[in-house]
């Protein structure tokens, strides 16, 4: 029905604007486990954004641990790999988020994503018990060996180990959407996936920030930034709630378990896209004090919602965010 619904819409944009002045064109599609909407802004260029699916489909088929014969299945299965191409640089970027946030960003979290499955677990389920928990702890921080001479990485993973790019691929991809756009002479758009946000081109963008208590069109806020990467982490995305705690998809690294840092969401926002997206989910495990600190050290900002609604954010981004929802209060210090 989606992609029907999608259609209709693309062609009444199209038949809006005639041979008129240049319009905007919006088209979605499902890559990565998630939606993904490209945006032009001149009917001109609505081609190039079927060539992006194509590259997201072309990505995907490297990099997603849901496809078994992925190159990254295969890594996983053989536990070992010498990688070169996207699927190279994703992990360099990964390692540099990793020891920039002393581990909290953890490339090896697939044992634990596994183990705690949070997609297929309904409300009511229990649980895995503390000693899975810290057979799969150990299984994601130890045993994998990256090495790098330049030319290609080689990778090395024992017994167990398996590779998670879910927190960091959807960034790096939408730096390789812009990167196509832009070759193909596309001036202006804007790349959302799965709520990856990444703006292209001249001018200024108003991005919204999703209310983590609200449904998928909600915000609590508007960034008004240039061209880059806006990422968000929350604990809203996938989770499943058992006696009213809730269990979501991003986990500590130092105790198996979904994160507690007290923060709703973290959005991080600069210029690279693999690392904002990786920064995202460090700064949603290390909670704000940590997080932010982490974010201007990389030379990034964020804004983060904490348990209370209220939002923080580096210094750098406070003039350019607005919050345009009165549950939240945006807190100097
Ligand atoms: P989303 O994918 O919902 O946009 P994130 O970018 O925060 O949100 O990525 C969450 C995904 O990252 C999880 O589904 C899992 O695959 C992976 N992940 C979970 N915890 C960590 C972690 N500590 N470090 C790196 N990746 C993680
Ligand atoms: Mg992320």
């Amino acid at each position: 029905m989606k992609r029907i619904g999608t259609a209709i819409l693309y062609t009444l944009t199209v038949m809006l604007v005639g041979c008129g002045a240049p319009q905007r064109v919006d088209r979605n599609s499902f890559h990565m486990g998630t939606w993904v909407v490209i945006s032009v802004y001149n009917t001109r260029h609505a081609k190039y954004i079927e060539e992006c699916f194509t590259l997201l489909a072309n990505l995907e088929a490297e990099v997603s641990t849901n496809i078994p014969d992925s190159a990254i299945s295969r890594l996983n299965s053989s536990g070992q790999a010498r990688l070169q191409g996207d699927l190279a640089d994703i992990l360099r970027a990964a390692k540099l988020v990793s020891d920039a946030s002393g581990g909290a960003f953890n490339i090896g979290v697939l044992p634990l994503q596994r183990l705690w499955d949070v997609q297929n677990r309904l409300d009511g389920e229990q649980p895995p018990t503390q000693s899975e928990i810290d057979i799969a702890r150990e299984l994601s921080t130890t045993g994998i060996d990256i090495s790098d001479d330049g030319d290609a990485l080689d990778v090395q993973l024992q017994k167990g180990r398996g590779l998670d790019l879910g927190g960091i691929a959807k960034g790096y991809a939408g730096d390789r959407c812009a990167g196509q756009l832009k070759e193909n002479g596309v001036n202006r758009a804007l790349i959302n996936i799965g709520g990856n946000v990444r703006t292209v081109g001249d001018g200024e963008f108003r991005v919204g920030l999703r209310n983590p208590r609200g449904r998928a069109e909600d915000l609590f806020g508007l960034v008004t930034v240039g061209e880059c990467n806006i990422v968000t982490s929350g604990d809203y995305e996938r989770y499943f709630q058992t006696d009213g705690i809730r269990y979501h998809h991003i986990y500590d690294p130092e105790t198996g378990k979904p994160a507690r840092s007290g923060l709703l969401s973290a959005t991080a926002i600069g210029e690279n896209g693999a690392f904002a997206d990786g920064l995202s989910t460090a700064i949603f495990v290390m909670g704000r004090e940590e997080g932010l600190a982490l974010a201007v050290n990389m030379g990034y900002d964020a804004v983060v919602v904490t348990e209370d609604y209220k939002v923080y954010c580096t210094e750098n981004i406070r003039a350019s965010l607005e919050i345009v929802n009165d549950e939240f209060e945006l807190v100097s210090d």
